[in-house]
């Protein structure tokens, strides 16, 4: 049976905060489902964060001590069966127990520690995996780690590696200082072929160097981020590697998101009742939401709240287009204090149009999916985006900005060959994102039939783990049979 191991700073059910959390969950499950795969996940142990209900199920596998630079540091190793798949957890509550999950000034450190623990967890656990699937900076460092310090590790020197990029833009940069204070490595992989980047440690640049394959998140982003437009400054160093370099699409979990099952929803509806059901989810979250309980289109926004999602261009015309249309807007997310005011601020001043619900809610998330008709993907740069695939999953047709795997998920809305999942637009200003969303406007309210029609294509389309699931199991086995 061969063994694949997965390792991430997060992970759904047990703490998310964007897509990688999803991901986490949802393609170890896809793969547990095949048979000859021992599937298991490594995540750390935020142990504040985590549900009671999974708390209660935690085991305790072992504990020994690691050295972080000159010091030594505890760790402790937890364990939880989820489905099939198996999940560790790193506990260090110095580390981990805190209010968060990231955007810690000792970030560095912490992950630092998480990937040495991570490598050292493995023997004593007695799972060293043929594939050790890692996803983004937290964890992209593994690669170098076991080329240079942990080299002398016979049993872990046939483990292949991949690295899955999420996002490009957070790659864990950090001084040179770090390899003696937090590594106790030397400097013999700190040149342009290794991590060094400037001047500074580069994780996920060691990552892309050192990993056997990487991966992203969608065709469309593995092209672009061999751009210097969308590269971050590590496009010059993708293009060297492109031969290693692919891009599978997400998925979503098709169980976890259906309408006809959620019960975080007001009412289970299908691709059969969907108009007459979705209108009464419209009503409730209009209800829960303070807004006016009226027949209007209802337009839904879920992100994050911060520069790359758009919302600039977004918050630009606004003002306009609220004026201009009988419409409601609802919107949820949390980030960049200015955005999150700006938002409060708009439900000021349009009360009976705008609700600002700045929180990370799951449940309400699932509500506004099935309450919306319309759903708002602006993102200036998108490596796959999932809230547009959850929308099409229950009915609410995206608007999307055609970047990364907004292009590749959304085929755009064509009158005259009744084809298409959404609306989208190629400039990126908020003239262009005004005309998209009043033309979308004006099909959900003049040509009910034809929007009908979109609503129908897109809850038929698949967006399962089926499909990458076999992709990136195709890709573990070229690795181990190498
Ligand atoms: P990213 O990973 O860049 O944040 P994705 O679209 O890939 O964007 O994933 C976002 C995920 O996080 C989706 O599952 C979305 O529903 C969820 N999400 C984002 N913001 C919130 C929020 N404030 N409350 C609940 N869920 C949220």
């Amino acid at each position: 049976m061969k063994k694949i191991l997965f390792a991430a700073a997060e992970g759904a059910p047990f703490y998310k905060t964007g897509g990688l959390g999803d991901v986490m969950y949802a393609l170890p499950k896809a793969l547990a489902g095949k048979s000859d795969l021992d599937i298991r996940v490594v995540l750390p142990y935020y142990a504040s964060l985590m549900p009671e209900q999974y708390q209660k199920q935690l085991k305790d596998v072992t504990n020994f001590e690691i050295k972080v630079g000159q010091n030594s540091r505890y760790v402790g190793i937890k364990s939880l069966q989820l489905g099939q798949v198996l999940y560790y957890f790193i506990d260090n509550l110095e580390y981990f127990g805190r209010d968060g999950l990231y955007g810690y000034g000792d970030d560095g450190e912490r992950f630092g520690f998480y990937q040495m623990a991570l490598i050292e967890m493995l023997e004593k656990v007695d799972f060293i995996p043929d594939v050790l699937h890692i996803n983004d900076w937290h964890t992209a460092f593994i690669p170098v780690l076991l080329q240079d310090k942990y080299s002398w590790l016979a049993p872990l020197r046939n483990i292949k590696t991949i690295l899955t990029i999420h996002n490009i833009k957070f790659q864990g940069v950090y001084d040179p200082i770090i390899l003696d204070s937090i590594f106790g490595i030397g400097r013999q992989y700190f040149n342009e072929q290794g991590f060094k980047y400037y001047d500074a440690v580069n994780f996920m640049k060691g990552g892309i160097e050192f990993a056997d394959k990487v991966t992203t998140v969608s065709p469309s982003y593995a092209a672009e981020i061999q751009t210097p437009e969308f590269g971050e400054g590590l496009d010059g160093i993708l293009r060297e590697n492109s031969y290693k370099l692919t891009g599978f699409l997400n998925g979503i979990d098709t169980e976890l998101y259906d309408p006809q099952t959620d019960k975080n929803i007001a009412i289970n509806y299908s691709i059969q009742d969907f108009d007459k059901q979705k209108a009464k989810n419209k009503v409730q979250l209009q209800k829960e939401l303070n807004l006016p309980q009226e027949d209007v289109p209802l337009l839904i926004l879920i992100s994050r709240l911060t520069r790359q999602k758009g919302l600039d261009i977004f918050l630009a015309m606004l003002d306009d287009f609220l004026v201009l249309h009988h419409v409601q807007i609802a919107l949820l997310g949390t980030g960049d204090s200015d955005l999150e005011n700006d938002f409060k601020w708009m439900q000021e001043r349009y009360p009976a149009q705008f609700s600002a619900n700045i929180r990370f809610d799951e449940k309400l998330a699932q509500q506004m999916y099935a309450a919306g008709d319309l759903i708002l993907v602006p993102s200036a740069f998108e490596p796959c985006g999932l809230s547009q695939m959850m929308g099409m999953r229950y009915g609410a047709v995206p608007v999307v900005h055609e970047t990364g795997g907004l292009r590749d998920t959304v085929p755009p809305y064509n009158e005259y060959t009744n084809e298409g999942l959404g609306f989208s637009f190629a400039s990126f200003d908020a003239q262009t994102l005004n005309q998209v969303l009043s033309y979308a406007y004006d099909i959900f309210t003049q040509k009910p039939a034809a929007f009908k029609q979109i609503v129908e294509r897109d809850m038929r389309a698949d967006f399962s783990w089926k499909k990458s699931a076999e992709l990136y199991l195709g890709m573990y086995r070229e690795l181990w049979q190498n």
